[in-house]
């Protein structure tokens, strides 16, 4: 299960919020080269230099790795316990990796209630001025492309009633895994 979307939308704490909600859910936890954020404790990612992911990708470690805004960011190999779903929250050029290599991967493209929201809360959390415009300015390029990529499409304006949405399109998906002549 994968989410994207565009920065600032909300993914991160939405992920959180399904793996509070679904114990079957699992989450994988990213490596970057980018640095830490101020508002970030450090659990957001696996922070590394570039020289250190370079080794990982040589020793074929990741499930998909893209470099987006001059930072590379990694899923490791999942090595999640038998039975659980495993959730990527990751951008679209991975997304693409991962929907090629498993086949039951199913995208969820996370939107924005408006762009004048997504710039609010790119500022909110600390983006430096400069990269809150190269993000907004590569929003629609980024929705246009997650849109042929995903199943499904989820506005996150309230985090709760996103959160409801997904978690109910999951259990139809689990219910159809486990019945697939319910498929339509
Ligand atoms: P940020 O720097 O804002 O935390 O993340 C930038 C973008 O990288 C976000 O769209 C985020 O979803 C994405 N991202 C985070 N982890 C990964 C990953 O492991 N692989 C890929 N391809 N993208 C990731």
């Amino acid at each position: 299960m994968v989410l994207i979307g565009p920065g600032g939308v909300g993914k991160g704490t939405l992920a959180q919020r399904l793996i509070d909600a679904d114990e079957q859910l699992w989450l994988s936890q990213s490596w970057t080269t980018r640095t830490r954020r101020d508002t970030e404790d450090g659990n957001e990612y696996h922070f590394v230099d570039r020289p250190t992911f370079e080794r990982a990708v040589a020793d074929e470690k990741f499930l998909e790795w893209a470099e987006f805004n001059e930072n590379l960011y990694g899923t490791p190999v999942p090595d999640a316990p038998v039975g659980r779903d495993v959730l990527l929250e990751i951008e679209v050029q991975g997304a693409e990796q991962v929907r090629q290599k498993v086949s039951d991967t199913v995208v969820f493209l996370i939107m924005p209630p408006s762009l004048e929201e997504l710039e609010e809360r790119l500022r909110a959390r600390g983006d430096h001025e400069e990269h809150v415009k190269f993000r907004l300015s590569s929003t629609p390029r980024e929705l246009a492309r997650g849109r042929e990529l995903a199943s499904y499409e989820v506005v996150n304006d309230d985090l709760g009633t996103a959160t409801g949405e997904i978690l109910s399109i999951l259990e139809e998906l689990r219910q159809r895994r486990r019945d697939p002549s319910k498929k339509d």
